[in-house]
């Protein structure tokens, strides 16, 4: 890999722009991709928030559906993305997901979340609690046994990794803590390690 690594953005739809500013921020080289051809080359993607039905449709359209599908490095899944990357969806990861599922009254909220791996607190010699932005979030209903906890909201999971995948149902792109991203970026560098 060069030092920068290439880390490809799905820009169909959604908020692609705030996580390609802060993959900038930690040294990497963001990539918009639209089309499967895009995906070549890249050391890892980008899966951001949005409208899951949306991103389902133009991702069949534009055959990203099956490209992201034989992609083989790490992808990180934000919001929609977690969607996106679930058992009823694209298969990816092995997990059960209700949309929209935090109730109408609080449907977009901010929280701190409970670091369950102390990985995060690691990247970026970073302590202190995470501070999750949700909007209309999806809730992890169940999670199959490859699918390890990362961090937790009132006991349940709201980050998680599966091998090279890592889901947020939260927007680690819209707050100022660059660790979720950062953590992505030592997956991704591991992964390239380890393929090359
Ligand atoms: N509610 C959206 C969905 O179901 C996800 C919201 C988001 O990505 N901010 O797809």
């Amino acid at each position: 890999m060069e030092q920068r690594p290439k880390i490809g953005v799905l820009a169909v739809q959604g908020n692609f722009r705030e996580h390609a500013a802060m993959l900038r921020r930690l040294g990497a080289e963001p990539v918009e991709v639209r089309k499967p051809s895009q995906l070549e080359g890249l050391d890892g993607l980008i899966v951001p928030g949005g409208e899951s039905t949306t991103f389902m449709r133009l991702m069949r359209l534009y055959g990203l559906d099956e490209a992201l599908g034989r992609f083989a490095g790490p992808v990180l899944g934000t919001c929609a993305g977690m969607i996106v990357l679930d058992r009823a969806h694209l298969g990816l990861v092995d997990l059960e997901v209700d949309r929209n599922a935090y109730g109408r009254q609080v449907a977009s909220f901010e929280a701190d979340l409970d670091l369950v791996s102390n990985k995060l607190l690691q990247a970026n010699g970073g302590a202190g609690p995470l501070r999750g932005v949700f909007i209309r979030a999806p809730r992890v209903r169940e999670a199959g046994p490859g699918v390890e906890v990362l961090a937790e909201l009132d006991g349940e999971p709201v980050l998680l990794r599966q091998g090279r995948f890592i889901v947020a149902s939260f927007h680690p792109e819209l707050t100022d803590d660059t660790r979720v991203h950062e953590l992505f970026l030592d997956l991704v560098r591991e992964e390239t390690g380890v393929r090359t």
